[in-house]
């Protein structure tokens, strides 16, 4: 996910060959594809591995950019997914957060209405009903048990990730009308690229 309006110039980024970065990265896989609609499977043991792919997924989120990117969307089916805000503000330190086997063991009745966007529908925002304040309990990058309460834009990005893994997409929250629209869009997006 990234935050409002962060991200204007998504398509110039995630798919240029040719990449030679310091660091594996991914490409950011983009509606329709059907490994988005696909739920990823827990995983069993946090090792090297595992590392590497969040070290890769973080640094293709940081390159997109956004705030949030789960497995599904770089093609691959476990329960993964890493998270910095701080993403938002150029000077900041970077905060990372990686979450393996995510889950919510508690949410408010409070509700909070945020727009969002998704690196896998660029370019496409819109408005998204959720509770505010989630408590997440996960296995962190060293596979140590964690929690972690969210609220605000946090609390928006780690259900919008964990909505990924269950192949579950923000415009899935939209009516059928407004999903059409915001699909159809991405859609003419590509071809107008592809016939660059
Ligand atoms: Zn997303």
């Amino acid at each position: 996910m990234y935050g409002k309006g962060t991200c204007p110039e998504l398509l110039t980024n995630g798919h240029e060959k040719g990449y030679q970065g310091a660091m594996k990265k991914y490409d950011i896989i983009i509606v329709p594809d059907p490994v988005l609609k696909q739920v990823a499977q827990p995983v069993n043991r946090v090792d090297d591995d595992l590392r590497a792919q969040m070290d890769a997924m973080l640094q293709t989120m940081y390159d997109a950019p956004g705030i949030g990117l789960a497995a599904n969307q770089v093609g691959l089916l476990n329960r993964v997914l890493v998270m910095d805000l701080s993403v938002r503000e150029e000077k900041e330190a970077r905060n990372p957060i990686h979450m393996v086997n995510p889950e919510i063991i508690w949410e408010s009745d409070d509700i909070s209405v945020m727009e969002e966007g998704c690196l896998s529908i660029p370019g496409q925002f819109a408005e998204v009903q959720r509770p505010a304040i989630v408590r997440v309990k996960y296995l962190d990058y060293q596979g140590q048990p964690a929690e972690l309460q969210a609220e605000g834009l946090l609390s928006h990005c780690v259900q919008h990730e964990i909505d990924h893994l269950n192949g579950v997409l923000f415009v899935d929250y939209l009516s059928k009308l407004k999903r059409n629209m915001l699909l159809r869009k991405v859609e003419k997006m590509r071809r107008g690229s592809e016939s660059l």
